[in-house]
């Protein structure tokens, strides 16, 4: 699929990404989340069921695979 940022000539791509929200207040980090990449802008595109699928695994408090260390811009 074309990129939808304008004037962008790239077309997405299906990679995997480390993907960042903000949940009630804390930074959590999902890896290895399938996305649409635009390989040009960088613009990245994630379907309707992997945002649900992701908020379900917030929601359920399912223990971390992992912790990370998080740095704060300063
Ligand atoms: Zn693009």
């Amino acid at each position: 699929m074309k990129c939808t940022i304008e004037r962008c000539p790239g077309t997405y791509e299906e990679r995997t990404i480390v993907h960042t929200v903000k949940h009630q207040g804390q930074v959590i980090v999902i890896d290895r989340v399938p996305a649409e990449v635009c390989p040009i802008c960088g613009d990245v595109l994630l379907k309707p069921a992997t945002v649900r699928k992701n908020e379900d695994m917030l929601r359920v408090h399912k223990e971390p695979a992992s912790m990370v260390p998080m740095y704060e811009y300063a």
